[in-house]
């Protein structure tokens, strides 16, 4: 959600940071900005829509400039326009600022602007920056000071960059609930929301903390924490993943991409983790705390969108295998509601970019509960990597679609280890599982070899307006990302319920123009869904089902039929999940719709 670049040095920062742009369009935007401080000159370009338009633009008329920001935008305060499109500026058109995230005080800040004397042209919450900056500098000795003092009556989440036309040499950049990560070259500075805008200059990086003030010239960057009230020594890190994975190769786009990496994703979850041969799943970033997890009594999930469903197949996963109690939490509900905590509930965040404010809040809540806070994450050095005691990393590599999919898949791959590992190799189940885990990345390949038969059942259901996903238990978290990932990429309305809830209500839709997409795989409850099947195909609505290979019956039942390898029950989540991702894919495909950026979404949520 929203992209941050700013360059500070010797090269021409114009390009940087619109290549720089380009690889952080994939967090969604909706209108694109770059601001050049050429000595004391200042010129902004901003468009609505792709960053491409921008750049025909700045290539035209924008000259070479050591000082360059620029910005993404995902309108959370006013319409999508050019006026709105960030950088803002200050009445004086001398201060510039990029901004993500939402100033929750804007209106309160604006009306007292308004009383000194500074008008508005934008609706957005963030004109009050450049502005408030503004009127502290006319009271304090420096921009640095002007710009903490701003930070200081400002409420709400944010990552803030801000230059002045008065100081060619310097990037300023503060952060809050939002992600900032600093690239360290030579000689020069780059500033961005993540790596992916940085990898290409330098593997250097610090990521900026909650409260921090960075002060960034080509040769220097300094930060200076607001909360402890000091200069702190800012913490230099090295990326560790390679370019390649961020680019698209022969794909036509990086959801396809994404999804047939199912397989070497499955591969780098489990390598050195679950380990068949020895018996045994190791899990080294849960090491520090393992004494911690041998007491505890609950488990509480919180995650959004697709995390918040792989956390569901979790549930049913660590229930089972372990006998832990499992919860899971909508970030954005269990934030705001009182939940009684015994100190050895563990909280468990689940999220792909580590970014996702409502996770990050919910961790926040526990904060002072004394509770030990894990996180299965995707982005290295993410927010949520680094405020959480312990975790396991996807290591699926950068997932660019905006829908997601490989990290799905690795994340639930993480469940069933984390499952495993705290059943303490005591179920039945344990080595079976194991060995499946291992197995796993093959069946995964089944599915894939198998796009073609996929692509042509969806072409199929293509243009029927509403679908319903059903399954039972474990199918049930499926059928439910399963109808997420049609509604993002091809807005056709989906629901997912479980199969035994049909005719508590969802039958009374089912007709002719309403299909169902069943998860049908073998299962002790498969009968059951059978009959629901019958019951659907009665009152003449279409089925398509995800069936295991070898069930000879389901196709006489069925319109279509989706097969998969066999696999145990505790794994099958992970093959429903990409059969679904092609078949939610290849219907967007065929409505021609853009599949990796959908419309009014963002890929990192990074706002409430
Ligand atoms: N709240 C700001 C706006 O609407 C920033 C949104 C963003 O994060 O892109 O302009």
């Amino acid at each position: 959600m929203c992209g941050i670049v700013g360059y500070i040095g010797n090269k021409s920062g114009t390009d940087i940071v619109m290549k720089g742009l380009e690889a952080l369009e994939y967090r969604g935007y909706d209108s694109a900005g770059i601001a050049l401080i050429n000595g004391d000159k200042s010129q902004v370009f901003k468009q609505v829509g792709r960053v491409s338009g921008l750049a025909k633009e700045v290539d035209e008329k924008a000259p070479e400039a050591h000082l360059v920001m620029g910005h993404t935008r995902w309108a959370t305060h006013g319409g999508v326009t050019v006026q709105n499109a960030h950088p803002q500026a200050n009445n004086d058109q001398t201060i510039f600022v990029v901004h993500n995230g939402i100033i929750e005080n804007f209106a309160e800040i604006r009306a007292k602007l308004k009383a000194e004397g500074y008008h508005f042209d934008s609706q957005t919450d963030t004109e009050v920056v450049p502005n408030l900056i503004d009127f502290y500098l006319k009271q304090l000795p420096s921009f640095e000071d002007a710009f903490k003092a701003a930070l200081g009556d400002v409420r709400g989440a944010y990552s803030i960059v801000a230059v002045s036309s008065k100081e060619p040499e310097t990037l300023y950049a503060a952060r809050l609930s939002s992600p900032l990560v600093v690239g360290v070259g030579d000689g020069e500075n780059i500033l961005a929301s993540d790596p992916s805008a940085i990898m290409e200059h330098t593997k250097k990086v610090i990521y900026l903390e909650d409260y921090d003030v960075a002060v960034i010239t080509k040769d220097k960057v300094s930060v200076h924490n607001l909360k402890e009230g000091k200069q702190t020594e800012p913490k230099v890190e090295l990326l560790d993943f390679e370019n390649e994975q961020a680019l698209l190769g022969d794909y036509p786009n990086f959801m396809l991409k994404e999804i047939f990496e199912a397989p070497a994703t499955i591969k780098t979850a489990t390598l050195g983790r679950a380990r068949a041969d020895q018996g045994i799943v190791k899990l080294g970033g849960l090491e520090s705390v393992l004494r911690q997890l041998k007491h505890v009594d609950r488990i509480v999930i919180v995650a959004c969108g697709t995390s918040y469903y792989a956390g569901l197949v979790g549930e049913y996963l660590i229930e089972e295998l372990a006998g832990v109690p499992v919860e899971v939490h909508l970030a954005s509900e269990f934030k705001y509601r009182d939940e009684p905590f015994s100190r050895s509930t563990v909280l468990l965040a689940i999220s792909q970019s580590g970014e996702t404010a409502d996770t990050i809040a919910a961790l926040k809540k526990v904060e002072d509960y004394g509770v030990l806070r894990l996180g299965i994450v995707n982005a290295v050095g993410s927010t949520i990597a680094r405020m959480t005691d312990a975790g396991v990393y996807c290591h699926a590599g950068p997932e660019k679609a905006v829908a997601s999919t490989k990290a799905f898949i690795a994340q639930v791959t993480i469940l069933t280890e984390i499952a495993l590992h705290l059943s303490d190799g005591k179920h039945k189940l344990f080595k079976p599982l194991l060995k499946e885990l291992g197995d796993l990345p093959a069946k995964a390949q089944v599915v894939l070899d198998s796009a073609e038969d996929i692509k042509k059942i969806a072409e199929k259901y293509a243009d029927y307006r509403d679908f319903l996903f059903i399954g039972r238990n474990n199918a049930y978290p499926s059928a439910m990302e399963g109808a997420l990932k049609l509604k993002e990429i091809s807005y056709v309305h989906a629901e997912g319920y479980a199969a035994g809830e049909m005719k508590h209500g969802p039958l009374a839709m089912i007709d002719a123009n309403f299909p169902t997409f069943a998860i049908a795989t073998n299962s002790q409850l498969l009968e059951k869904t059978c009959s629901n099947i019958q019951e659907i195909k009665a009152r003449k609505g279409p089925v398509v089902a995800i069936a295991t290979q070898g069930n000879k019956t389901i196709k006489d039942l069925c319109d279509d039929v989706i097969y998969i390898p066999a696999t145990l029950e505790e794994t099958q989540p992970i093959l429903h999940a990409i059969a679904t991702q092609l078949f939610a894919y290849y219907i967007a495909q065929h409505k021609g719709l853009d599949v990796d950026r959908p419309r009014n979404l963002a890929k990192s949520v990074t706002v409430e």
